[in-house]
């Protein structure tokens, strides 16, 4: 038994999902960790789900990178440290800024990303910035501007409780976002009126809850949210006063819709045309709608023009900003927000400033006193590759995330960085496969090691917080990140002594010269100092200085961050998927399971949670299967022009003919089968620059185990 008076409980936050739901970890005397859900947290209100719970058992030193190396060979953090700024400065020195590049991850802290950011754009004069968020959810990044004149979230989870109608689209909570799952489940058992429709070409786990299923053709979103916005407008649903008060753009958006034809929708998503009227039907008679989508509509060539369909129909319906009402994007991971905010994508600037507004620049670079900003946007994820593979970018360093795994054609990826002069990777883990590929290895520190803060899918701020000692020569990202500006010649402008200094910095830029004009300002968090910031509670966005703590949701009356203030309508054209290839007649769509988390590295050491689904697999429909003479528990090769891969087939219904289901977790490290992302396409939106994830065609067929 341990010493009760001896353990210690400190409050964090789960490192796993965009829910963000708090945690109490506890240290027992004996040296050993447990952890339970934070009653006190608003995310989860003491709930977890199967990972959560299972945190504790991923904290051995199993498999940690603990010391600095270079070319695979242990060295001192100061060698590998010179090392990096001097091959760094020297790139740039003979090629330009342009020419290095940092990816980061939805998974290292917002004063991680805060130091990247500033060295990359401000110091480097470059915005070859950008993260696997990109992968994530950048077409909700998009529509959020272009419809809101900023990356706004209008709502809170208390919307979903407080709805009578949610729509889910493209979006499997039970697996991916399960806490949020449950706080709806729990809803509905206790709100007879609340009615749940799930949008998706699978019947995932999350059909469990729905009142209605569309299981609609891949990619066909746009024609059956235009569809409801003509619909809305011929029942005389709209909301008159909303949309000629705060928008703009509304009669483009309707034309381009077009009329309400039942019989075309229907052709267009493979939906019978009862269950469109039928949905068609709910929303029209449900005041308190949310629509929440994830990556379902984000991973696509389209994903920012689903976005803006589904925005369109709230804002016609003036249901947004209200009480159990609202578009709502849930994002994947754990920081994927806090990235955003300090403007970790090559596409923005900090505080959700624009990099092509000239006045956006002066202002951020008169802040941090930097010498050359970055003047135009640089390469989003998959160009970014493309250009190290293409020789542009000479110098990389990779943080937090396993691009030779993770990316759309992984192999071309991997092939990349093995010509690219020169690589950085820092990470926990050595079971990461993009290390084979680096020149400097550095050790970061883990969670339960790292202190700083994190952003969930409702704007809430919460801390991570460390109760375990840094192993090894692990250091934060930030510190590594720092200590190589200073060895730049930006010594003054990256001196903190702590992850609060950062914070604090962060803070008070979101606020400068700042009336109100900007959505994400937390000026007011700027003077906690060192033990307000250890004592921070979980806290929605904005926070303004000076201000009372006002209603958490924006846009009941309008306030849009545009030059008007109104918002957006955007005319988006429903066009048909692409044509599948007669040699790839099947369409691949990949994605998570319940209880592994990316590429493994943390929930593959827990037997617990690799018993949900012990290896990976292919989730196909059985008339698909009998075609090719494939039998359920069979290997089955999936193959595109970009690569392969070989895992079992689970054949089922739930998959929709023509489709394919595959996992992304496993990498080589895991099975021996080949990597999912291999047979991806490199596709991406042209607006947002995420990547199709959820449409390559593809072949298969069985493989003979003789
Ligand atoms: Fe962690 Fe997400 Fe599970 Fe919450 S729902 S415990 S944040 S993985």
């Amino acid at each position: 038994m341990t010493d009760p008076a001896q353990a210690s409980t400190i409050k964090t936050t789960c490192p796993y999902c965009g829910v963000g739901c708090g945690v109490l970890a506890t240290t027992a005397a004996d040296g050993s960790v447990s952890v339970k859900g934070d009653p006190e947290h608003p995310a989860n209100f003491g709930r977890l789900c199967s990972k959560g719970s299972a945190l504790a058992e991923t904290l051995s030193l199993d498999d940690r990178l603990l010391y600095p190396q270079i070319n695979g060979k242990r060295e001192s953090w100061d060698t590998a440290l010179d090392l990096v700024a001097d091959r760094f400065a020297q790139t740039i020195a003979e090629h330009g800024p342009d020419s290095v590049a940092f990816y980061v991850s939805g998974q290292i802290l917002t004063e991680d990303y805060y130091v990247a950011n500033k060295l990359m754009k401000g110091f480097i004069g470059s915005a070859n910035i950008d993260t696997n968020s990109r992968l994530c959810m950048a077409s909700s990044v998009a529509g959020h501007r272009r419809a809101f004149g900023s990356d706004t979230v209008p709502g809170t989870y208390e919307d979903l409780e407080k709805a009578d109608l949610v729509v889910l689209v493209g979006s499997n909570l039970a697996w991916c976002h399960p806490v949020i799952f449950q706080r709806i489940e729990a809803a509905k058992a206790t709100n007879p009126a609340l009615r749940v429709v799930v949008i998706d070409p699978r019947r995932t786990a999350t059909c469990e809850l729905a009142d209605l299923h569309l299981g609609l053709k891949p990619d066909t979103d746009v024609a059956l949210f235009n569809g409801l916005l003509a619909y809305l407008a011929e029942a005389d649903c709209l909301d008159q006063s909303y949309i000629d008060q705060y928008t703009n753009g509304f009669d483009g958006a309707l034309a381009k819709a077009g009329p309400v034809d039942m019989a075309k929708i229907a052709g267009q998503t493979g939906l019978s045309a009862q269950d469109i009227a039928l949905f068609y039907t709910m929303v029209a008679r449900t005041e308190k709608t949310v629509t929440v989508y994830s990556q379902g509509v984000n991973q696509s060539v389209v994903g920012t023009d689903k976005v803006n369909a589904i925005i369109n129909t709230h804002l016609a319906t003036g249901r947004i900003g209200r009480a159990g009402m609202g578009p709502f994007s849930i994002t994947g991971q754990p920081n994927a927000m806090g990235g955003r905010e300090v403007g970790g994508l090559a596409n923005m600037l900090a505080a959700h400033m624009a990099i092509e507004n000239p006045d956006h620049r002066e202002l951020v670079q008169s802040f941090w006193q930097s010498p050359s900003m970055a003047t135009r946007q640089g390469l989003k994820a998959v160009d970014m590759f493309r250009a190290v593979g293409e020789g542009r970018i000479k110098a990389i360093w990779i943080m937090a995330t396993n691009p030779v795994d993770s990316l759309p054609d992984a192999d071309d990826v991997a092939m990349a960085l093995k010509a690219c002069p020169f690589v950085v990777v820092s990470d926990v883990s050595t079971a990461v496969d993009t290390l084979a590929y680096a020149d400097v290895a550095l050790p970061g520190a883990a969670w339960g090691e790292k202190d700083g803060t994190v952003t969930n899918s409702e704007r809430r701020i919460s801390r991570q917080r460390g109760f375990l000692d840094l192993p090894g020569e692990t250091r934060p990202d930030w510190w590594a990140l720092c200590e190589v500006a200073k060895r730049m010649g930006f010594a003054e402008r990256f001196d903190y002594a702590d992850a609060s200094e950062i914070f604090a910095e962060h803070a008070s830029l979101s606020a400068h010269d700042n009336d109100g004009q900007r959505d994400f300002d937390i000026g007011g968090l700027a003077d906690l100092g060192r033990s307000g910031y250890q004592d921070l509670d979980p806290v929605q966005w904005p926070v303004r200085a000076g201000q009372p703590r006002r209603d958490s949701r924006f846009f009941a009356g309008g306030g849009y961050f545009t030059p008007d203030r109104k918002a957006n309508f955007i005319a988006v054209e429903a066009v048909a998927p692409r044509k599948r290839e007669r040699t790839y007649p099947f369409v691949l769509n990949t994605g998570r399971v319940r209880d592994h988390w990316h590429t493994m590295t943390r929930t593959g050491k827990t037997a617990r949670l690799s018993a949900h689904m012990a290896e990976p697999y292919a989730e196909i429909h059985p008339d698909d299967a009998a075609s090719i003479g494939l039998a359920d528990a069979e290997l089955v090769e999936v193959k595109s022009p970009h690569g392969r891969v070989v895992v079992r087939a689970l054949v089922s219904d739930k998959a929709q003919k023509g489709s394919v289901f595959v996992p992304l977790h496993w990498t080589d490290q895991f099975a021996s089968t080949g990597r999912v992302d291999a047979v991806v396409a490199p596709e991406t939106d042209p607006v947002s620059g995420q990547p199709g994830s959820k449409f390559t065609p593809v072949a298969l067929s069985r493989v003979s185990s003789s």
